[in-house]
C-alpha cells in the first residue's frame, strides 16, 4: 500500500473488550490491508469480575490487552488509569483522550453512542464526541500539534433503538474473519469465560478450563455472535451472516456516504 493510502483509525471502548467486540474483525482487515489501528480502553476494566480484586483484575486485563495486539496486527492497545463504572466526564479525561488521537494521527475516531445502556460507554461516548472540535484548537492542549484536518467521527454498533438504531453506514462483513475475531475475543479469559457469564447469564460454575479451541469459539458464539448477526441484519446485505457496522456522525470530517463506505472497504 502506498504511504498516502494508509489510514489511522483509532477505536475509543470503555472496557477492555469493547474495542474486539465491536470493531476487532474490521481492525484486523484493515490492519493486513495496511492500514494502522489502535484500540483505547478508558477504563482499566477494574470491576469487571464477581471474584477478583480490582488491582490484580487490572493488571490481568491490561494482559489480556497486550495479548490482543500481540495476536492481531494492531500496533497498540492502550489503557487508561480510569476506574470501571466509575468514569466521569472530565476536563483531564477530555483533555487526555484529545492528546492521543494527535498523536496517533488520526484519521478515523470511532466510539460508542450516547444512548448506549452503560454508563461508562455514554461518557466515553460523550468524552470523544467532545473532541472533535477540540482535536484542532491549536490553544487547546498546545503541548501537541494539532491535526492538518479534524479526523472523521464514527459510532459502531449497538442494539438500542431510542431515539433510533444505529444507521449502517459502513457495513463490514466479518464472515471470512470470524475465526480470527474470536481469537481476539479468546484473549479476555477474565470476561468472556468468568465474569461475563456470570453476570449477563446467570452460570455462576462455568468453566471453560480444559476446552480446545473449537468449544471456546462455539461458546462465543453462542453466546455473543448475536451481536453481529443483528448488525448483519441491519446492514441488510443478502448472505452477510456476522457484520461490524459504523454510523458516521455528524461531528468531525464530513465524507459523502461513499467515501465513508469506501474507508472501511478493504
Ligand atoms: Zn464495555
Amino acid at each position: 500500500m502506498k504511504e498516502q493510502d494508509v489510514k489511522r483509525f483509532i477505536f475509543f471502548g470503555a472496557h477492555p473488550d469493547d474495542p474486539d467486540v465491536f470493531f476487532g474483525g474490521t481492525a484486523v482487515k484493515l490492519a493486513r490491508a495496511g492500514h494502522k489501528v489502535k484500540f483505547v480502553s478508558v477504563t482499566n476494566g477494574n470491576a469487571g469480575h464477581h471474584k477478583m480484586k480490582p488491582d490484580a483484575l487490572a493488571a490481568r486485563r491490561y494482559g489480556e490487552t497486550q495479548e490482543v495486539v500481540r495476536r492481531s496486527g494492531i500496533v497498540e492497545y492502550d489503557v487508561m488509569q480510569n476506574s470501571d463504572t466509575l468514569l466521569e466526564n472530565t476536563l483531564a479525561n477530555r483533555i487526555a483522550i484529545t492528546k492521543l488521537i494527535r498523536e496517533f494521527k488520526a484519521d478515523v475516531v470511532i466510539s460508542h453512542r450516547l444512548c448506549d445502556y452503560h454508563p461508562d460507554h455514554r461518557t466515553t461516548a460523550q468524552l470523544v464526541m467532545d473532541t472533535s472540535f477540540l482535536v484542532r484548537v491549536p490553544l487547546f492542549c498546545p503541548d501537541v500539534p494539532t491535526p492538518d484536518t479534524t479526523p472523521v467521527y464514527a459510532y459502531s454498533y449497538d442494539g438500542f433503538t431510542d431515539p433510533r438504531p444505529i444507521r449502517p453506514d459502513a457495513v463490514v462483513s466479518i464472515d471470512d474473519i470470524l475465526d480470527e475475531k474470536m481469537r481476539l475475543l479468546d484473549c479476555h479469559e477474565s470476561q468472556f469465560y468468568e465474569w461475563l457469564p456470570w453476570v449477563d447469564f446467570d452460570m455462576p460454575d462455568f468453566s471453560a478450563e480444559g476446552w480446545s479451541w473449537e468449544q471456546r469459539k462455539a461458546h462465543l458464539l453462542k453466546y455473543w455472535g448475536g451481536i453481529w448477526k443483528r448488525a448483519a441484519q441491519l446492514g441488510g446485505v443478502p448472505g452477510m451472516e456476522y457484520a461490524e457496522v459504523f454510523e458516521q456522525s455528524e461531528y468531525g470530517k464530513r465524507l459523502t456516504p461513499e467515501e465513508f463506505k469506501d474507508l472501511f472497504t478493504v
